[in-house]
């Protein structure tokens, strides 16, 4: 591969059945990767027999290393850039040196593939229409704080990531500036032990509060709106539920109440009719 491109490419977060066949072959094709932790990627290209020489590209060292980057870029070369999991520049570096590189008119192609935000949203029954994905929120509670008011009147789903030694305490700042909204923690996405915790804030702290929460989580907050008792918001998170396919009809008419704000009565007639209609369509 001889033509100046940079390859920003996606890495599975955490089941490697993730990886894209095209991630393996752009990873094997480049004459450089950049990856956030060299020892840690090394494992994945191992697994993957991909061999070729790397550099590191982290927070700390991306003036310094974004220049040889781009030095290497404008000799032709092709450089792909990987992070720990996931799509680099989403919570993750990268941004500056797309930045860069789109200015100076260098190719630059997006290899797409696993990121938490968006695997935790579409398996989690809110709606997705529209959604703010606002990173990590302040480690420090002031700032925090100020940064969750911050997002009170934004439309949609708000999706964040923390560190599972943070869930508690941003969670109870959730709970005091945006109000008892519905949250979906979802853990350890792709993974043998992943799980949905599923509830108002203060239902999801207790049950966290039960064990303690290890593995990496996504947070997804309702908007304020998600509790009005609108059907076709019942019919979203009712479809999602169904398309599980382990929930019982019981199981899926508690979810969804609680989900969408209304009855369970209301919930339970919904999904009966839903069930029906796919029977009808399915026979
Ligand atoms: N660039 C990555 C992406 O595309 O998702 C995100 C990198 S960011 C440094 C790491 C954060 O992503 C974790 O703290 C967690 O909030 C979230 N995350 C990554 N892998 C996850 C997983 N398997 N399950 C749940 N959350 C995950």
């Amino acid at each position: 591969m001889t033509n100046a491109t940079l390859y920003i490419v996606a890495t599975p977060i955490g089941n490697l059945e993730d990886m894209t066949c095209r991630a393996v072959r752009i990873l094997g094709e480049v004459d450089l990767i950049a990856a956030e932790d060299t020892r840690h990627s090394l494992k994945l290209l191992n697994h993957f027999g991909i061999s070729k020489p790397m550099t590191s590209y982290f927070d700390h060292n991306q003036q310094f290393k974004g220049e040889r980057i781009l030095n290497a870029l404008r000799l032709g070369k092709s450089v792909a850039l990987i992070s720990d999991a996931g799509t680099p520049c989403i919570s993750d570096p990268g941004f500056q040196l797309v930045r860069d590189a789109v200015a100076e008119k260098i190719n630059v192609v997006a290899v797409p593939g696993a990121c938490a935000a968006i695997t935790a949203l579409s398996a989690s029954g809110l709606p997705t229409d529209i959604f703010s994905f606002a990173g990590f929120p302040p480690s420090k509670k002031g700032k925090r704080r100020t940064f969750l008011a911050g997002m009170n009147s934004l439309p949609g789903t708000l999706v964040l990531y923390e560190a599972p030694h943070r869930l508690l305490e941003t969670l109870s700042d959730i709970r005091e500036m945006l109000g008892e909204r519905l949250v979906i923690v979802a853990r350890e996405l792709t993974k043998m032990f992943e799980e949905c915790i599923r509830g108002n804030v203060s239902e999801v702290m207790e049950v966290i509060s039960q064990g303690s929460v290890r593995g990496e989580v996504v947070i997804l907050i309702a908007s304020g709106e998600v509790a009005l008792e609108e059907p076709e918001v019942l019919m979203n998170v009712i479809q999602g539920l169904m398309s599980d396919g382990t929930l019982s009809i019981r199981d899926i008419s508690k979810q969804a109440a609680l989900i969408a704000g209304v009855s369970r009565s209301e919930a339970y007639a919904e999904v009966l009719k839903l069930r029906n209609d796919f029977v009808t369509e399915g026979s």
